[in-house]
């Protein structure tokens, strides 16, 4: 049975969608249908109500986490309907790990859409330039990838409370230049893990 939400410490993950805007070479989602020994693989794409139920089964987190094997803004409707819904019944932190190219998804800038309902954005940057973000996120836009996930860092930072721009510790990276682009952008920096929620 697929899993719609998963505790990690007392942070809730939401698996909303499969479907992601990147094709990114370290995804864990191409190596295991299961992460913490839960099955991300969905049939189909939960509703409103069944975000929310999945939600309602677990108690004493303090944190509501959109990630999952899938870009969660692809879902941007439904992202801002169980967001402010959270908020609205639980009062708590709302955040969502994107690969920061909802702007380009969409059309438009998404990210007043996004004001007071979600607390917390972590994007992964995930490289200093746009060849390598190419050669590691396989991003569809093409050079204009990169170009994007800068842009909706910066206009995060101007908007949300607390905006991380994220690297994935892979041996070609270079991590000091990541981390000035990232705080160049107004974010703060933060280097993950291969496994890390
Ligand atoms: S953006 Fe995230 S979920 Fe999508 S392919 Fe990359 S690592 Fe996987």
């Amino acid at each position: 049975m697929p899993t719609i939400a998963y505790p990690i410490g007392k942070s809730l993950y939401l698996n909303i969608t499969n479907q992601c805007s990147n094709d990114c070479t370290f995804c864990i989602k191409f190596n295991s249908r299961t992460f913490h020994e839960n099955d991300l693989f969905l049939i189909t794409e939960p509703s409103f109500d069944e975000i929310m139920a999945a939600i309602d089964a677990f108690r004493n987190f303090d944190e509501v986490v959109f990630c999952g094997y899938g870009e969660s803004l692809l879902r941007l409707e439904m992202v801002k309907q169980v967001a402010a819904a959270v908020k609205q019944k639980y009062s708590i932190r709302v955040r969502i790990n994107t690969d920061g190219q909802a702007n380009l998804v969409h059309g438009r800038n998404i990210i007043p859409e996004l004001v007071g309902i979600v607390d917390s954005l972590s994007v992964s940057l995930n490289a200093a330039d746009a060849e390598t973000y190419m050669r590691l996120c396989h991003s569809p836009f093409g050079a204009a990838g990169f170009a994007a996930v800068c842009d909706f860092i910066r206009l995060a930072a101007a908007a949300i409370p607390e905006v991380i721009a994220s690297i994935v510790l892979l041996p070609s990276i270079n991590v000091e230049a990541c981390k000035a682009l990232a705080l160049s952008l107004g974010a703060s920096f933060r280097v993950r893990s291969y496994c890390d929620g």
